[in-house]
């Protein structure tokens, strides 16, 4: 599926689709400079003799294709077009290697500064949504879902580590080089690196058909207090089992920096928090980031204007979390986000926000108060049914919010158009139906 997101209209390049990244990164912490080589399997989506990487603040110095020949490319403040050695038909596959070098910098954007950043001692990449190109070279669209190797060399003392399953630990030229890749199709988003200090560590057991293992990299000055903060995501990763279906990652790699964050973000089998973060009340974004794993990274958005699907899932998992850990029920954390949506401005339509709300809190309340209006009119066999059976269907794929609909609708076998439309398409906030009886799982 190809368009330019009518949401991030300067990224991406309809034009083709990439397989892989395959990324060889060099990184060095005290001069913030990056090196890297970018092997890029991609397929023509039509015909054309020209593709475009969304690159920013990076210089490319190399372009070859199909193995070695020279190519022709022309690089912009945003994007580097590469000329393809003759016209390519839909469906032809070619390869791309690209050089490129830097200091790697954070973008500006209508959603604050996103990408590569450097922390006190090390560096992070927050991609959402548009920040991937500040660290590699790709077709940065959210429907364009990709396999990555990555391999990070860095500094001795610095640890690097990425989203995938870690691999061989090497030395090549007094650096330290570490190497993760993952089969999962991965958004270029939710594609992440950090460096740091860290040590890691195994938590808890294994989860999913694939085994993976929760890893904690943390600043060793951190890690017992690490430690004790996330040992509930061991009853969270069987609480979404139960509630989502397995877990559908391949690891799951939780980074802890020792620089505080404005707020902990998601990466595909990743997810990294601040050391401000290691505090008992925001355990709930603990369940957030977990549950994107299965809602936003497992089964993603096609286009940003439906990023509800994200979001306000993850937000109903903080609710049913809640529930579990014995603080509220469900239904009293939707009577308190409906009380507080109340008094708020209602010109937020939830189905296509715009981009300058598609990350405001009230279309995360509203995203899970429509979960919550469904599970009152279905009751919550069928609701848990209905969720297990999207994370199901739609594993490792893009959607919009339609599809869920459709989905819903044919799943519960009960009439609800008519909530969908009051809940995402009308600004005016629906009442809260009343919760039949309190009853929790
Ligand atoms: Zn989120």
């Amino acid at each position: 599926m190809s368009g330019h997101d009518g949401y991030a209209p300067g990224s991406g390049d309809p034009n083709f689709d990439v397989d892989s990244y395959d990324l060889d990164l060099t990184y060095r912490v005290r001069t913030n400079r990056l090196e890297g080589r970018a092997l890029i399997n991609g397929t023509v989506a039509w015909r054309t003799n020209s593709v475009a990487f969304d690159l920013i603040g990076l210089r490319a110095s190399k372009v070859t294709i199909d193995g070695g020949q020279r190519a022709r490319y022309r690089q912009g403040p945003r994007t580097l077009r590469v000329t393809l050695p003759r016209m390519m038909e839909a469906g032809e596959m070619f390869s791309v290697e690209i050089t490129y070098a830097g200091a790697p910098s954070p973008r500006r954007s209508r959603w604050g500064t996103l990408g590569w950043e450097e922390l006190a001692d090390g560096a992070l990449v927050a991609g959402q949504p548009t920040g991937a190109p500040t660290w590699f070279p790709c077709n940065d669209r959210p429907d364009d879902r990709a396999k990555y190797r990555i391999t990070i060399a860095t500094d001795p003392g610095y640890t690097g580590v990425a989203t995938g399953v870690p691999g061989a630990i090497e030395r090549r030229g007094g650096l330290e080089v570490r190497t993760f890749s993952t089969e999962v199709p991965t958004a270029t988003y939710l594609a992440a690196v950090h460096v740091g200090r860290y040590t890691s560590l195994r938590a808890g057991g294994t989860y999913g058909p694939d085994n993976a293992e929760i890893l904690l990299v943390c600043p060793p000055s951190l890690k017992s207090r690490a430690r004790r903060f996330f040992a509930p995501v061991d009853d969270m990763m069987r609480a979404f089992d139960e509630w989502f279906g397995p877990y559908p990652q391949q690891v799951y790699t939780i980074v802890l920096t020792e620089d505080d964050l404005e707020i902990p973000l998601e990466a595909q089998g990743m997810a990294v928090f601040g050391a401000n973060h290691l505090d008992p009340v925001f355990e709930r974004l603990v369940a957030h980031e977990l549950a994107h794993q299965w809602f936003g990274n497992s089964v993603g958005v096609a286009r940003w204007q439906d990023i509800w699907l994200n979001e306000g899932f993850a937000c109903y998992a903080e609710w049913l979390w809640a529930e579990r850990a014995g603080r509220r029920t469900a239904a009293e954390s939707a009577t308190a986000a409906h009380d507080r949506m109340t008094g708020l401005a209602q010109d937020l339509i939830i189905a296509n926000p715009g981009p300058d709300l598609m990350f405001d809190d009230r279309l995360y309340k509203r995203g899970a108060l429509t979960l919550h209006a469904v599970r009152i009119a279905v009751g919550d066999d069928a609701f848990f049914d209905l969720l297990r059976g999207w994370a199901a269907e739609m594993r490792h794929e893009v959607a919009t919010s339609d599809d869920f609909r459709a989905f819903a609708q044919r799943a519960a076998g009960v009439d609800l158009s008519a909530l969908f439309t009051a809940w995402l398409d009308e600004p005016a906030l629906p009442p809260l139906p009343a919760t039949p009886h309190a009853r929790t799982r």
